[in-house]
Formats: structure tokens, C-alpha cells, sequence
């Protein structure tokens, strides 16, 4: 039986909900969350998806958890918007290696209309002539953008919500929250399906990860996708010396995010790399679903495992890739 996640899901969580669901004897979260993965998705199926920055730095921008802000000393090689040609090479080699979704990253505050964007809509067009689901992550982005991004075939934009209202400010001075809200309605009215997640070890409370959570899960329609992040420290960042974030933050936020947003793709994107097959092991009980691939071994800028390692972790769990394309409805197991 397939059901839209509107009929069926919350939008009204409180903030005190969440933290009951947060707070819970860890054992007894990723139980509930793993029996609400299991209503509302094949457990064994991990969708890959590959992510490609297209344009690389330079970026105006003070994210203090990001190497590319032009503003940080960091190692990262500045790379203009790559050739059409290229990113299509890319990706056929990511749906050679298993993807169902390739998403293209540019490093921008938001996109201007010139020839640049017009570049970005043959991208578009021409990976989703492969027969993959295409997403984008170009910065803030108006209705009249996004449709003409629609238009070209686009699956799905990346709109990171990066933590809580609250505590933008602390790490973000160049936007505001309110804009990160904006992008993702003009996707919205677009008819493009919305991935956004957030980012955790940012130094937010817990308090913070729920409002952030609060704020996908309280959106009219969830978010089809929602990546949690575990910050990958880059040297040169104000945010490099943070400590490591610890596995059950992870696990809890994960497990949080799929029993609040149960339709959703939950990905287990960023701080892979620093996490052990057994710790990514935790996160797919709990509910994560899709993981980011790479066959240059890196997530945009920082390392991430590669695609041989990745298929290797999931046949010993016992995990297959997601082969056929997601739909933005879900097939629920009654
Ligand atoms: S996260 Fe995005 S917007 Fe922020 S500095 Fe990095 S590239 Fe720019």
C-alpha cells in the first residue's frame, strides 16, 4: 500500500516530544527507531549516492565548519566550475559503481544568472539523460531558478539547515536561518524534492540538534532526504580543533530524525571516515539508509571511505545497494 508521507506522518512535534524521544535508554531508542525503519523501508537496502563539487573554494561565505570559505587558510585547491563533459564522466563511473543518485556541489553563496547556471542546467539535464536522480547543492536559490533547475530534470536540491535557529549565529554570520528556510520553500514550490539535514559536534547543545530536527520534521511536507552530518574537522577552520563527535550522539540523532521523519531517506553523510564498520553498523540499526560515496575517496573536500570499502561494509552486514530508483512516497509494510 503506498501512501504519501503527508497522510500519515506528525508535522506538530514539541520540543519537550523529541527530547523524550532523544533521552531515551539508548537501547530502547534504536529499537523503537530500528521497528520504524522496518515499517517504512527494506532495512537491507542502502541507497549510494555519490557527491561531486563542481566548483571548488573561493566561497564568500564564513562557514566555520567549512574549508572552502575563501576566508579560512586551509589546504583545499581553489577549482573553477568543472567542464560539462567532466561531471558527466563522473557520472556514468558512479552509476558503474552502484549510485542511484549523483549530487553536484558548488561552492557558491547563491546562484547568479549567468553562464555559470546556464552550465549547472546542462549538468542537469545531461545526468539525468543517465537515468540517475540528480541533485544539486548550489547555495540560496530563487522560485525562478529553481524551476528552471525543475525544468532540467532536477530530482532533488541540498538545503542544509547546518544546526538550530538558535545557534546560527554562533556559526554562520554571512546568512540567516531565515534564508536557509526561503531556499527550501522555492524548492518546494519548484515540485523538487528537499534534502536537508544538519551537521552535529558543531559545539551545539542538545537542545540545538532537537530545534534543528524540530524544524525539518515540523515542515508541512518532511524533507524526502536527511542527511546528519558528523563534523569533519578541516584544519585551518575555526571549528578545526572541536572534538571528535562521539558515536552515540550520532546514533541518537539518527535514530531521532527516522522515528520523527519516517518516510525520509536518513543519510549517514559527513565523519564517516573516523567511524569504525561497527559504529556504522549502530547508525544503519538506527535507522540511517543511504551513505555518500566517493571514487576519489572524498566527501566534497574531506576524506570519506571508498566505494570498494563501502561495498565491502555492506555485504558483511549483510546490506545491498538500493538499485531502483526512490520515489518521493513511501511503500509501507502493513
Ligand atoms: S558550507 Fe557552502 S556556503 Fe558555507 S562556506 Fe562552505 S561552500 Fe560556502
Amino acid at each position: 500500500m503506498t501512501q504519501t508521507e503527508t497522510e500519515v506522518t506528525k508535522h506538530d512535534w514539541s520540543k519537550q516530544q523529541l527530547l523524550d524521544i532523544y533521552n531515551r535508554p539508548l537501547l530502547e531508542l534504536v529499537y523503537q527507531a530500528a521497528s520504524v525503519h522496518r515499517a517504512w523501508h527494506d532495512p537491507r537496502q542502502v541507497q549510494i549516492s555519490t557527491l561531486l563539487s563542481v566548483k571548488t573554494g573561493g566561497c564568500p561565505e564564513d562557514c566555520s565548519y567549512c574549508g572552502q570559505a575563501a576566508r579560512y587558510h586551509t589546504d583545499i585547491k581553489v577549482q573553477s566550475l568543472l567542464p560539462t563533459q567532466t561531471v558527466l564522466g563522473h557520472a556514468r563511473k558512479a552509476k558503474e559503481n552502484g549510485s542511484t543518485r549523483f549530487c553536484m556541489a558548488a561552492a557558491w553563496r547563491e546562484v547568479k544568472n549567468n553562464r555559470d547556471f546556464d552550465r549547472i542546467i546542462e549538468m542537469v539535464e545531461g545526468v539525468n539523460a543517465l537515468g540517475l536522480e540528480v541533485c544539486c547543492t548550489l547555495g540560496m536559490l530563487s522560485e525562478e531558478q529553481a524551476l528552471r533547475l525543475q525544468k532540467a530534470g532536477l530530482f532533488a536540491y541540498n538545503h542544509n539547515l547546518d544546526t538550530s535557529e538558535e545557534f546560527y549565529d554562533e556559526i554562520i554570520s554571512t546568512r540567516k536561518f531565515d534564508n536557509r528556510i526561503q531556499t527550501i520553500d522555492n524548492v518546494r514550490k519548484a515540485g523538487i524534492t528537499v534534502c536537508s539535514g544538519g551537521i552535529i559536534g558543531l559545539g551545539e547543545t542538545v537542545s540545538d540538534r532537537i530545534s534543528m530536527l524540530r524544524t525539518l520534521a515540523n515542515m508541512e511536507k518532511h524533507p524526502e532526504s536527511v542527511p546528519i552530518n558528523a563534523l569533519a574537522r578541516v584544519a585551518g577552520t575555526p571549528l578545526a580543533d572541536m572534538p571528535k563527535v562521539d558515536v552515540w550522539d550520532m546514533v541518537r540523532t539518527i535514530a531521532t530524525a527516522r522515528i520523527v521523519m519516517p518516510s525520509s531517506m536518513v543519510r549517514l553523510s559527513a565523519g564517516r571516515i573516523e567511524m569504525s564498520e561497527q559504529e556504522q553498523a549502530w547508525c544503519f540499526m538506527a535507522g540511517a539508509n543511504s551513505i555518500f560515496t566517493g571514487e576519489r575517496q572524498t566527501l566534497l573536500v574531506t576524506p570519506n571511505p571508498g566505494v570498494d570499502e563501502d561495498m565491502q561494509m555492506l555485504e558483511s552486514l549483510g546490506l545491498k545497494p538500493m538499485m531502483n530508483k526512490k520515489e518521493d512516497t513511501c511503500t509501507r509494510n502493513y
